[in-house]
Parts: structure tokens; C-alpha cells; sequence
């Protein structure tokens, strides 16, 4: 049986440039034949093959790019994931109505996609009430979409299908992978949806405190929080649920 690797990027696989490189080695040289290994992330593709060569990071199996939003398998757009999230998704509308909102600043293009609309916010204590208000809008507005509040600065708006968490079961479906077999790992709020899917899950000893106020209300023996941080909290929890 193949077993299923999700794990976030930044802060989660990387951060500790050590534990990066101790995690590369154990996957490459006795598990690589056993793991399917995906990238979720909030970066964009062209941002996450920076990454990946800075980092000098595994190539993954999958990656999971702009929260969701787009799924790549070398290199590839995966077009039936695209598809399903096009229907109810009125990307113009959706941005000429976030334009209202003075405090939101959009993101540099590279980290815009035709199913991802990205705005940071100046650090405030009111963000979260300007998000709900956005919200608001969109719901008055009759338009689908869901927003992902992170580090308390991205705003990210997508269709309601996507998330980091809808992605990976697309492919855990399609790669027929159970749920104990499937590892999902995160350190901040866009991480959530994985967490919220049929899967065990790894929290990070770095992790945010909204990931770690959801963990409270919400986690489950399925998840397990980490005493370590960044890639040494992914072995530990790999070691807690997969005895490797
Ligand atoms: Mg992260």
C-alpha cells in the first residue's frame, strides 16, 4: 500500500534548514518507493519552484499550489480540477466587489490565478471584522466563494470547492489511498481544511495560534500536535501514526 504525504511548505516542511534535509534524506533513501508525497501551499506554482530549487527540496508526486486552487502533476495543470472549480465561480464580480474595501491591498500578479483572488492586509487587530464584513458582501451578493484568513495578513479568496483540504482528497480519492495511510501536515489557518478531511493530521510545535485555537475546539485523536517544530514535528507525527 501506497501511503499519502501532504504537507504544507513554508514553516511546516521548511523553516529548520536541517530538519529539511534529514526529512529529504529519509524519504529518499527507504521510503520514496512507499510515499506519494504532495506539496500543499499557499505559493504559487512559479513561487514554489523557487522554493523548491532554493531549498533544494524532493520533487513531489503532486503539489497543491495557491491554497488550492490549482493542482500540478510535473508541471501539469490538472484540467479536471480546474473544471470543477470553474462552475459558480464569478471571478470579476467577486474582485470588482472586494475593491470596496479600501484596507485590502492585492497581492503582486504572480500570486493571482483565474481561480484565486489575493489580498493582503496592513497587521490590525480589526482584520478579522473587515473579513467578516467581506464575507458579508459575498453572501448578499449571491456569490459563491470562501475566504481563507491566514497569519492574520492574506486574504485569499477562491471558490467554495477549493482549499488545500478539497484538493488533497480529489487526489486521495483518485489515488485510492485510506485515510490512516494519509498524512496531512500544517503550521497556520490555511492549513485547517486539511485537518478537516477523513485523514491523520500533524500540527506543528511552531504552528499559529489559529491553527492551534482550532485544534483545541475541534481536534480529534486523528490529529496529533507535534512537540517539535517545522520538519522534525513532520517526522515525529510520520513516526506517532506510521511507526516510520
Ligand atoms: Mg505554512
Amino acid at each position: 500500500m501506497k501511503f499519502l504525504l501532504v504537507t504544507d511548505l513554508d514553516h511546516t516542511l521548511v523553516g529548520d534548514d536541517e530538519a529539511t534535509q534529514v526529512l529529504n534524506q529519509r524519504l529518499q533513501s527507504n521510503l520514496r518507493s512507499k510515499i506519494c508525497l504532495v506539496y500543499a501551499t499557499g505559493r504559487s506554482y512559479a513561487s514554489t519552484c523557487e522554493l523548491i530549487a532554493h531549498k533544494q527540496l524532493l520533487e513531489p508526486d503532486y503539489l497543491i499550489a495557491g491554497v488550492g486552487s490549482e493542482i500540478y502533476q510535473d508541471g501539469i495543470l490538472d484540467l479536471d480540477w480546474a473544471e470543477y472549480l470553474s462552475q459558480d465561480w464569478d471571478k470579476m464580480a467577486i474582485a470588482s466587489l472586494a475593491q470596496q474595501f479600501s484596507q485590502l491591498k492585492p497581492q503582486s500578479p504572480k500570486e493571482q490565478n483565474p481561480w484565486k483572488i489575493s489580498y493582503s492586509l496592513e497587521p490590525a487587530a480589526e482584520n478579522s471584522s473587515t473579513v467578516q464584513a467581506l464575507q458579508q458582501k459575498l453572501t448578499e451578493s449571491r456569490l459563491p466563494a470562501q475566504i481563507i484568513f491566514s497569519s492574520n495578513r492574506d486574504v485569499d479568496i477562491l471558490p467554495k470547492t477549493s482549499n488545500k483540504g478539497n484538493a488533497l482528497t480529489y487526489l486521495q480519492k483518485r489515488l485510492q489511498i485510506p485515510s490512516e495511510a494519509t498524512l496531512v501536515c500544517g503550521d497556520s489557518g490555511n492549513d485547517i481544511s486539511m485537518f478537516q478531511q477523513d485523514v491523520r493530521g500533524v500540527i506543528v510545535a511552531n504552528a499559529l495560534s489559529e491553527l492551534l485555537e482550532w485544534h483545541r475546539e475541534c481536534g480529534t485523536e486523528n490529529h496529533y500536535l507535534a512537540g517539535a517544530a517545522c520538519a522534525w514535528g513532520i517526522m515525529e507525527g510520520m513516526a506517532y501514526f506510521w511507526e516510520f
